[in-house]
């Protein structure tokens, strides 16, 4: 499995090879989750810029994560056009994906569109 902090660095290469400019906010080496939470969320992370890259026409993309008692939050944000129909996402592509993965460890995915398009991305903190 790949770590978050391992994938932001590929993401951050994808991003500036596509000319889309990267700011990136939080710690990307979360200590309240467990490997698989963690490679999961890589997989998310990974399959959100390239969705960025390939669809969004953006000129820049933002990343954060955040950590409360609870859980943990990461958003990935362009400021594109969202190209695709929210309500029938196509089965076995990127965003059913990651939905189904998350809902495996009982995360969720939100999909905002508004100024470009805003995937945010919660998982239950599962170390103590
Ligand atoms: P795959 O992920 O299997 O290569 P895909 O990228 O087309 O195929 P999804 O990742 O599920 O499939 O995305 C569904 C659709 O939503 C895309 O085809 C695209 O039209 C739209 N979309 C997704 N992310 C973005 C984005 N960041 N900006 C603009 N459109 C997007
Ligand atoms: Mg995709």
């Amino acid at each position: 499995g790949i770590r978050l902090k391992d994938e932001i660095l590929r993401v951050e290469q994808i991003l500036r090879a596509a000319q889309i400019n990267f700011v990136s906010d939080g710690d990307f080496s979360p200590t309240c989750v467990s490997l698989l939470t963690e490679n999961i969320l890589s997989m998310c992370l990974k399959e959100a810029v390239n969705n960025v890259v390939k669809h969004s026409e953006a000129k820049s993309c933002s990343i954060s994560i955040e950590q409360s008692l609870k859980e943990l939050v990461m958003k990935i944000n362009d400021d594109g056009i969202f190209k695709g129909e929210k309500e029938k996402l196509a089965e076995g592509h990127g965003l059913i994906g990651m939905k189904e993965r998350l809902e495996f460890i009982n995360g969720r995915l939100e999909i905002l569109i508004k100024g470009g398009t805003t995937l945010i991305i919660s998982v239950p903190n599962d170390v103590k």
